[in-house]
């Protein structure tokens, strides 16, 4: 076990009675190389029946965050601190069995890649109908009119046939369907979608997309959505994320955060970005430098080395004091409101059109 020092930059944590309220969240891995700081104090609510999306450049701790609430992290090599409470439940403290019982009934996850969760030897319907018989106590039969029934609901033409296909007799956007069915053959109250359309064409995206909109008002479930694309959030999520090495820098709703952007980290991730609304030949401009290294985060603000805009702040507290973000509708950054006005409609508004 690894002692956490703990940093005073973050809020006390607070009971918010949220559905999801993930407080001060801290993720640590050892490693060879010494402790990789993944999640570093991250904190956000999330209700029944809305989407969150979760941005950020590959690295920044997305999918960690993720996995900790599901606890899908090997206990060995990984000290998680802070609160995950999932329905007033915390998960930071609970059991393996308990997890266990968790995922794939309250919580469950879609990933990136159906064949990394699917697997190839057993057919499609045993695959959605023996969660549902292992968490309902549902019988084979039961179970399998249960899967029949999801695959119609992802869109799956003549399910009462393909059920029993084995996954490679699908094609990519199908198996994510299936894959989709799998995970929400329990109705769970939770899901979390990591990057679920990327290996997609942009039309099965957009279909895969609007079937989570659907299902997610069937059943009121809450979806944290994580993505590099914000053209995929923008049409999808209703509250917005954005996370640099490890921590939050900005959040609001999306329409809010994608209009009047405060952190400089997410003027350049936007301006970096194609968008779905853009012209394929508008040219990209990348952030200049590259992210920290997470076993040696840069003091201060872990984003100040790559910021343009560090000499308008006094006294070198980007380098040396870590911004605070607010709670609610705010940015991490030691610009003053005025300040972050000025420079975005001079210079960020202008670029982004
Ligand atoms: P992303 O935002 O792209 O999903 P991740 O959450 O996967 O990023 O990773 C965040 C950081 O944690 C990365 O630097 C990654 O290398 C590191 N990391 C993730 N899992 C482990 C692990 N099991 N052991 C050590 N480092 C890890
Ligand atoms: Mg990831």
């Amino acid at each position: 076990m690894t002692t956490l020092t703990k940093t005073e930059d973050t809020p006390a944590p607070t009971e918010s009675g949220a559905f999801l309220s993930v407080r001060d969240l801290r993720v640590q891995f050892s490693t060879e190389d010494g402790i990789v700081k993944a999640v570093d104090g991250l904190s956000f609510d999330l209700e029944r029946g809305q989407t969150l999306g979760i941005v950020g450049e590959s690295g920044s701790g997305k999918s960690v965050t993720n996995l900790s609430i599901l606890g899908l992290h090997n206990p060995k090599s990984t000290t998680i601190e802070g609160s995950i409470r999932l329905d007033g439940q915390e998960l930071t403290d609970a059991s393996g069995r308990q997890l266990e019982r968790l995922r794939g009934n309250k919580m469950a996850m879609i990933f990136q890649d159906a064949l990394t969760a699917l697997s190839p030897y057993y057919t499609i319907g045993r695959q959605i109908s023996e969660p549902y018989m292992k968490h309902t106590g549902a019988s084979r039969k039961e179970a399998r009119a249960r899967a029949i029934e999801m695959l119609g609901k992802v869109g799956i033409p003549d399910p009462k046939a393909r059920v029993d296909d084995y996954p490679h007799q699908f094609s990519g956007g199908m198996r994510q369907r299936a894959m989709i069915a799998m995970s929400l053959v329990c109705n769970p109250e939770l899901l979390i979608a990591d990057e679920p359309t990327t290996a997609l064409d942009v039309t099965v995206q957009a279909q895969i997309l609007d079937l989570l909109k659907d299902l997610q008002q069937e059943f009121g479930s809450a979806i944290i959505l994580i993505t590099h694309d914000l053209g995929v959030v923008a049409n999808t999520a209703d509250d917005l994320l954005v996370m640099y090495a490890g921590r939050a820098v900005e959040r609001g709703s999306v329409r809010e955060v994608l209009k009047q952007p405060q952190h400089p980290y997410t003027w350049g991730l936007l301006g970096s970005m194609p968008r779905l609304s853009s012209d394929v030949n508008e040219p990209l401009m990348p952030i200049p430098g590259s992210p920290p290294s997470l076993l040696n985060p840069p003091a201060g603000c872990a984003f100040n080395p790559r910021c343009a805009h560090v000499e308008l702040v006094d006294g070198g507290r980007c380098a040396n004091e870590r911004p605070l973000l607010p709670a609610g509708r705010g940015a991490a950054c030691h610009l003053s409101a005025e300040q972050r006005q000025q420079v975005f409609i001079e210079k960020i508004q202008p670029r982004l059109g």
